[in-house]
């Protein structure tokens, strides 16, 4: 009986995302937003903790939490409260942290086919540093705590439970990343800890409604180690269910070096943090003037940029999602297409395949490359070589034709080379006469081989059936 082995599972994944907010200061004091400065160097009696301060909501962060609501279709409440969600931890010195819980400032959108459950402000914890062997303290490892962090605004954006893949995880985190991007409302920037995703993840038999026990996935610091650890905790669920035990809700480290899960805590329940409304703060009730000002201030988003790529420079739908979900190579794309606006899907095809962010080629030199195969100057084969050199070294794609005798075969040279390609290949010859046309392949590739790819296929084509009257 291979019933058990055969069967097959359903990913079932949620994301939640912490996104620190690019204001000046912090959530709730005037201490300066820092990185890497000096440790406890921006911190006051408000972000310590001291007793009997009093909080003041930063004004810039309500509105970077309303855009972002607004950039993924959520509902806006038009009343909101704080809360204390409880709990002690060496670097939550209030021994709570003020976030929201009911409800949360916006609720209820969608982006990309994947429902935003909520969105909410909060705010972040101070860091902990594990001081190793020079911070030994009675021979102990001891550990150190830096407050700057503690009171930077978070917006906190807990997905529904709608996708269904590791790598359909990473797309999507990325896709958001790009959103937030592109609003300006966060640096996004995963290793030095402002964009941090979480991994909920659960799986089922296949076609089955019910979800099943889940895990999380903490703190993945890259898409590519959050789509490494989905799959690892894939795997390893599924391996349980075959062996007929169960799952058990509790959160988990995934450690990119060695792929190992290992357990941190059982997860806890809402209850556990004696969630209360804040009483130093106000409800946040924004004016129909604050969320006007909050939908002006969205510029294109990647998604509507990815729909103007494909209907304005007619690409196809995934290299138009790929330039415009990867903002830097869209940029890149769009720089070069007002160079060279003759053809964008091969302008788009080398941006998305050849040219890696942070390359040497600029977008000039790639739209020139552009130009030069419009004018049957370079042949697309040859074309390739120019966009390795460009992507390596920069440079001038005209000067590297020109040095590496890239150039374009034809006239003489071409009639010469596809004569004795004809004259090699007899047979082939003799079956695009009998009607087999496919047989043209055989000397289009040699010539090919013979031109080592600077001769354009069409233009082969063409010399090849002139000569033998086909
Ligand atoms: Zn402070």
């Amino acid at each position: 009986m291979e019933v058990a082995s055969a069967r097959q599972y359903e990913p079932v994944i949620g994301l939640e995302i912490h996104v620190q907010l690019a204001t000046d200061t912090k959530m709730f004091c005037g201490c300066e937003l820092s990185f890497g400065l000096d440790p406890n160097t921006r911190t006051c009696p408000v972000c310590l903790g001291h007793p009997g301060v009093l909080p003041v909501p930063n004004r810039r962060a309500i509105e970077f939490g309303l855009m972002i609501g607004l950039a993924l279709g959520c509902e806006i409440a038009p009343r909101s409260i704080f809360h204390r969600k409880n709990y002690f931890y060496p670097d939550n010195p209030k021994a709570f942290q003020i976030s929201q819980y009911d409800v949360p400032l916006c609720s209820g959108g969608e982006l990309a086919g994947v429902r935003v459950h909520r969105a909410h402000l909060e705010e972040d914890a101070a860091k902990l540093v594990h001081a190793g062997e020079s911070g030994r303290i009675h021979g102990a490892e001891a550990s150190v705590v830096d407050f700057n962090r503690a009171g930077t605004p978070l917006v906190e954006i807990v997905t529904e439970p709608d996708i269904h893949s590791a790598a359909e995880a990473a797309e999507w985190a990325r896709l958001l990343r790009e959103t937030l991007r592109a609003l300006g409302v966060s640096d996004v920037n995963m290793d030095e800890g402002s964009l941090r995703v979480d991994g909920n993840v659960s799986i089922r038999p296949a076609g089955e409604a019910t979800l099943g026990v889940k895990t999380e996935l903490k703190n993945m610091n890259s898409f590519r180690f959050l789509e490494r650890g989905l799959d690892a905790e894939i795997a390893r669920q599924e391996g349980i269910l075959r062996e007929g035990g169960q799952v058990e809700q509790e959160t988990l480290h995934f450690d990119n070096r060695t792929g190992a899960l290992s357990s941190l805590r059982s997860k806890e329940e809402a209850h556990d943090y004696r969630y209360f409304p804040e009483p130093d703060l106000v409800p946040i009730a924004p004016t129909e003037a604050m969320i006007e000002m909050a939908r002006a201030a969205i510029p294109e988003l990647p998604l509507a940029r990815a729909e103007r790529f494909e209907r304005d420079h007619d690409l196809p739908a995934d290299s138009a999602r790929l330039l415009a979900f990867r903002g830097e190579q869209g940029d890149f794309f769009e720089a070069a297409l007002a160079v060279s606006p003759s053809d964008p899907r091969t302008l788009a095809n080398y941006v998305v395949n050849d040219v890696p962010p942070g390359s040497a080629a600029t977008p000039e030199a790639v739209a020139k490359l552009v130009d030069l195969i419009g004018a049957g100057t370079v042949s697309r084969g040859a074309a390739k070589e120019v966009l390795e050199v460009l992507a390596a070294e920069g440079g001038d794609p005209e000067q590297i034709v020109a040095d590496r005798g890239l150039g374009a075969a034809g006239g003489d040279e071409l009639g010469a080379i596809v004569d004795q390609a004809i004259a090699e290949n007899a047979g082939a010859v003799e079956k695009i006469r009998e009607g087999k046309d496919q047989a043209i392949g055989a000397i289009v590739g040699a010539v090919m081989r013979q031109t080592k790819g600077r001769a354009d296929g069409g233009e082969v084509q063409k010399l090849i059936r002139e000569r033998i009257g086909a």
